[in-house]
């Protein structure tokens, strides 16, 4: 007999129900339409079309342009008990004989194909002579142009829609903004299919922002407290810090690799490998490391320098924590990350229009740096969701922030920018205010300007946090030609004129350390034992069957067999991610691990 979707649910897949808005979705491809699929990272996307790829009779072809995944993800179904294969460049030509059959003669439940193989007519041709349940078009928006996954190839997609009318074809991806709706519409020719949009909200993930006094002491505080033994990834701006820093964590004890676009293919192979096989690495990267990271439990992810945009900041921050399960994004920033963005785009080739956009998207997230509020609701709010209350897992939520009223001292600041000719940077101004005596100042006379010494009560740490606010918030600008110099906009004038208050941060001396949660799992300190001894279970089982360890079972999962402690296949079964081909692999090797560790104790 055939199985319902929530039957193939929970015993292909081992989950109890379905979430929100998964079962619409399958609904919808099972009864013939087609679907576009917006949903967050770690929302569920892969069973809206799994499970009707097994439902329907055929085969459910899915596009993905994530070569180096493809392997991974077959396995994962191949340990489900689903037949599953690929069909990408890395195969040798026996294997893609024999998947091409299993196809033709529908053996296969699903297959994974690269665009450019798709397109290709000899797969054209296979796929005509196939039976074919459905097509899914993974990753949808690399269709779109601008966008910086962009594939030539997914634009060819369109032939789907006209070589195989009546095939349901869902189109997917956690890419959020309107412009690449419309283009996956209009290019994937959709605009029949029923929609499926979720918010954009990702509760698992806590939003840190700090400001950057020692970044590599506060990066190592944060790895010693609060991820010990965890996999995360940290991004810097330039390849040179990407190798320094790696090198840097490495003699400080941790599993750390490089990736980055200067390093051998082959080399950056290794490394992203390494990280998606072994459940301790931490990867240090440019955002070249990014697309088809969908590890499940990447629990953080570190920013040392200050992302471009708001979305580059969701997406980056977004890699962390889709299974579900607690993850921090963390970042550190300062007055020189901002002086140097502002620099890079004032400079950058493309015309005004072009700068003028980039700017403000620079401004949106230096607002999201600099706010008192909660972070996830401006976050949010920047992607069309409202989150009607403060979320209660961002910095400012769970450590509200002061503010003063800095009037004064903007009042100096910006006066003694303009008494020294808007013609220096940030270092120099300081200097003047705080009335020190050095080489510079007296070659330019600065300590006869009437703003030498006025601002001696604050010190350079507090004036560089005043300075960085006002450029944030547009109150001064900076020079495009790379001298960092410093001038007044037209925004101050008010100020100035002493017509305006001004309220800013106030940076703590310590940032309390912000969760009283010490480990991101939440593992209580006696039961480590056990704990660990799962996961050197799944470790080995991993190695064994040539998966990387979260294949065999979740995060999610390991912690619910640490809590019940299943001693028999039925309590297993139980279990969220255990269905029955997953119990009769690997049932017994964890119901032995949980027995020796109730007998010892
Ligand atoms: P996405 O592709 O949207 O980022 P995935 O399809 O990888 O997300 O799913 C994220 C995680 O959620 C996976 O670990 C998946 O097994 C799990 N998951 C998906 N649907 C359910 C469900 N109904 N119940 C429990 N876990 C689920
Ligand atoms: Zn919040």
């Amino acid at each position: 007999m055939q199985e319902t979707p929530l039957q193939i649910l929970q015993h292909t897949f081992g989950y109890d129900s379905f979430r929100e808005p998964q079962e619409s979705i399958i609904d919808c491809l099972c009864n013939d339409g087609d679907a576009l699929v917006i949903m967050p990272t770690g929302g569920g996307k892969s069973l809206c079309y799994q499970i009707p790829a097994l439902a329907r009779p055929g085969v459910g072809v899915v596009i993905s342009p994530l070569i180096a995944l493809m392997e991974d993800q077959v396995s994962a179904l191949r340990e489900l008990g689903v037949n599953a294969g690929y069909l990408n460049s890395t195969q040798d030509w026996e294997t893609t004989r024999e998947t091409e059959n299993a196809i033709r003669n529908g053996e296969i439940d699903l297959v994974y194909i690269a665009p450019e193989r798709l397109i290709q007519e000899r797969t054209i041709a296979l796929l005509q002579q196939s039976p074919i349940a459905l097509f899914a078009i993974d990753e949808a928006h690399c269709v779109a142009q601008w966008g910086h996954d962009f594939r030539a190839d997914y634009l060819k997609l369109n032939i789907l829609h006209e070589l195989f009318p009546q095939i349901p074809r869902a189109a997917l991806t956690a890419t959020a903004d309107e412009r690449t709706r419309a283009d996956i519409i209009e290019r994937l020719q959709l605009s029949e299919a029923q929609q499926f949009i979720s918010g954009f909200d990702r509760p698992n993930i806590q939003y840190r922002i700090q400001q950057k006094n020692k970044p590599r002491t506060q990066l190592l505080q944060f790895l010693r407290s609060e991820q010990q033994g965890n996999v995360g990834i940290v991004y810097c701006l330039s390849r040179k810090k990407v190798d320094d820093t790696a090198e840097w964590l490495t003699q400080q004890g941790f599993n750390a690799l490089p990736y980055h676009a200067g390093m051998s293919g082959s080399n950056r192979q290794h490394n992203q490998t390494r990280f998606l096989r072994e459940d301790n690495i931490i990867i240090v990267a440019t955002i070249a490391f990014g697309m088809g990271i969908d590890k499940p439990d990447v629990r953080f992810v570190v920013h040392l320098d200050l992302p471009k945009s708001v979305e580059a900041y969701y997406q980056e921050t977004g890699r962390a924590g889709r299974d579900r399960e607690p993850a921090t994004a963390l970042l550190l920033y300062g007055l020189e990350d901002i002086v140097k963005l502002r620099q890079m785009m004032a400079g950058s080739e493309g015309n005004e229009t072009f700068k003028r956009h980039e700017q403000q998207r620079l401004n949106a997230m230096l607002g999201l740096c600099e706010i008192t509020t909660c972070r996830r609701q401006v976050l949010l709010r920047y992607f069309g969701d409202e989150l009607a209350e403060p979320c209660g897992n961002c910095d400012n939520c769970i450590d509200a922030p002061d503010t003063w009223n800095a009037s004064e001292a903007v009042q100096m600041a910006l006066s003694c920018v303009y008494r020294s000719g808007q013609r220096f940077g940030a270092g120099q101004l300081i200097d003047i205010l705080r009335g020190a005596d050095t080489e510079k100042i007296r070659q330019f006379r600065h300590n006869q300007l009437s703003t030498y010494g006025i601002g001696s009560k604050l010190s350079i740490s507090e004036w560089r946090t005043i300075f960085r606010q006002l450029i944030a918030l547009g109150l001064l600008g900076v020079d495009s030609e790379g001298y960092g110099t410093l001038q007044l906009t037209e925004a101050c004038r008010p100020i100035l004129r002493g017509q305006d208050t001004i309220f800013l941060r106030r940076e703590k001396a310590t940032q309390k350390a912000a969760p009283a949660r010490k480990r991101v799992l939440d593992i209580a300190e006696e039961d480590m034992g056990l704990w660990n001894a799962l996961r050197q279970c799944r470790k080995e089982l991993a190695e064994e069957h040539g998966v990387p360890p979260y294949v065999i079972f979740h995060d999610a999962t390991l912690k619910e067999m640490l809590e019940k402690r299943p001693l028999n296949d039925y309590e297993m079964l139980c279990l969220s991610g255990i269905g029955d081909r997953k119990l009769e692999q690997f049932g017994e090797a964890f119901i032995e691990v949980i027995q020796e560790f109730e007998y010892q104790e």
